[in-house]
């Protein structure tokens, strides 16, 4: 491997320990603890591991969990009358609402429904649009991860082709907004482009966002490009494996991030930073 590896695992725990200073700094100065709620619909086990993750991290930093595990058969009237008491309880924070929702729940309209102000995970129109104007306020969490890694790295954006291969809501689209504010070029990739293999030689940065295990080949890397891999794939075997082929890429590549241990912790970084960052907005 000639590639250096992004430690994502590393600088989340620097940044965690930031973020812990920050919040007993608040407190004894009398302001509120940050409080995130945390609703989780159903039993996805894949969600369920993600929200415990996200709730031993809120409780490591001193940011207060609140826990709302509802029922698979959960209306949509009942979670957005969830929300709405959330909206309007002063002592709340910021509010995730963990994806994916059960398919009678329109997840859109359950996103919409938090305020703009709690919205920690950055999903809220309001709060992409501030990201599309360059003028952010709360950032989606898996991009600023992203973001926060590579700057925390040094690694220098300006002028970079950037190919990012996903253009979901959650990831693909707002990293494409971040990389373009860092003044990258930024080429957004998904199921219907053409010559993927070819874009993605070109580029000095690459984000996989695809959600299939080692889709992006090794053979496809440029010489001393920077690699970063979003997904998230459980094996048969039980192994999580990324979008990436990791050990041909890393031979070729100049930085990339390992699955786990990269984008994952940046992104549960995020989130604790934006629920302090909603807690310091309400306090403004
Ligand atoms: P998603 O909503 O399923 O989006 C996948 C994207 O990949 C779509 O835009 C799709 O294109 C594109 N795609 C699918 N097949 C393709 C192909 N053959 N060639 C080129 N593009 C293709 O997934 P997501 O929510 O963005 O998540 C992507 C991955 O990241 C998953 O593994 C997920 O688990 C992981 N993830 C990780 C974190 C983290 O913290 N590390 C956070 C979120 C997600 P179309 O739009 O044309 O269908």
């Amino acid at each position: 491997m000639s590639a250096k590896l992004l430690d994502g695992k590393a600088i989340a725990a620097t940044l965690r320990d930031k973020l812990k200073i920050k919040v007993q700094t608040r407190v004894q100065q009398g302001l509120s603890v940050p409080c995130l709620a945390v609703i989780l619909v159903g039993q996805d086990p894949a969600s369920h591991v993600y929200v415990k993750n996200k709730r031993v991290a809120c409780a490591n930093t001193g940011i207060l969990a609140k826990d709302y595990d509802l029922p698979i058969e959960t209306s949509e009237a009942e979670l957005l009358a969830i929300l709405d008491k959330l909206n309007a309880d002063d002592s709340v924070h910021g509010i995730l609402v963990q994806l994916p929702l059960p398919q009678h729940i329109d997840s859109q309209k359950v996103l919409e429904r938090v305020l703009p102000q709690k919205d920690v995970d950055g999903f809220h129109p309001y709060n992409v649009g501030r990201l599309t104007l360059r003028m952010p306020l709360l950032r989606s969490c898996t991009p600023k991860g992203v973001m926060t890694m590579l700057t925390e790295t040094g690694i220098p954006l300006a002028g970079l082709d950037a190919v990012i291969i996903g253009q979901s809501n959650i990831v693909g689209r707002p990293m494409a907004l971040e990389l373009l504010a860092e003044r990258c070029t930024v080429t957004i990739c998904h199921s219907r482009t053409k010559n993927l293999a070819d874009k993605v030689r070109a580029a000095d940065l690459v984000v996989a966002a695809v959600g299939i295990p080692e889709f992006v080949k090794g053979s496809w890397i440029k010489a001393g490009a920077i690699v970063i891999d979003v997904g998230i794939n459980r094996l048969d075997d039980g192994r999580l494996v990324g979008d990436v082929e990791f050990k041909e890429a890393a031979a070729i590549a100049s930085w990339i991030t390992p699955v786990p241990g990269g984008v994952g912790p940046m992104t549960i970084a995020s989130l604790l930073e934006n629920t302090l960052q909603a807690a310091e907005m309400r306090d403004a």
